[in-house]
């Protein structure tokens, strides 16, 4: 089943998450949808509280980047941790599917080292770099409440503010099923 993807100015989008305890058939159809909503909206990353539901779960397709890179995953990360952010800091044009047609540099650090759970429970502790850190680092931002635009200057968030709005109100160009919170 493919979810309409919650749009910004959606409250869901600011929960901290909760964690998961329950690894049974609920949950594994979620799994399933949620890796099936990602690709029908071409994202490379989708957490749970995109589609509203606030569960620590994001999945990740960073192979999207570039079909040769044998470094990108396809994998989806359960009650994650971050336990170290190592690196120099780079910048990277961001984007997300809650906040369409929007793109900004971020600066984020290169490394970093997350606790989770695979998708039947077992734990890991796992280092990530490269293009598949960075959408980490964004999915895990997702199940905090946080979203790239809040890395931004304020400066740059006052000039997107009109479109943000927009974007709330369902004034946008999509190609795939969203959910606005203040389209009347
Ligand atoms: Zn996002």
């Amino acid at each position: 089943m493919i979810y309409p993807i919650r749009a910004y100015g959606d409250p869901i989008l600011r929960i901290k998450c909760e964690k998961i305890t329950d690894f049974g058939d609920g949950f594994q159809k979620l799994v399933v949808d949620m890796y099936e909503t990602m690709d029908a909206s071409d994202g490379v990353g989708l957490a749970a509280p995109q589609i509203g539901k606030p569960l620590r779960l994001f999945m990740i397709d960073s192979t999207l980047f570039d079909k040769e890179n044998k470094d990108g995953v396809r994998m989806a990360f359960v009650n994650p941790t971050i336990v170290d952010e190592t690196g120099e800091k780079w910048d990277f044009e961001e984007g997300c599917l809650s906040i369409p047609n929007v793109r900004e540099d971020v600066s984020r650090k290169a490394k970093l080292t997350l606790q989770y759970q695979s998708i039947t429970g077992e734990n890991f502790e796992k280092t990530f770099d490269g293009m598949t850190a960075r959408v980490i680092q964004h999915e895990y931002d997702h199940i905090q409440g946080i979203l790239f635009t809040d890395h931004i200057s304020a400066f740059k968030r006052q000039l997107l503010k009109s479109k943000l709005t927009k974007i709330s109100s369902g004034k946008v160009n999509v190609h795939y099923r969203m959910k606005f919170p203040k389209r009347k």
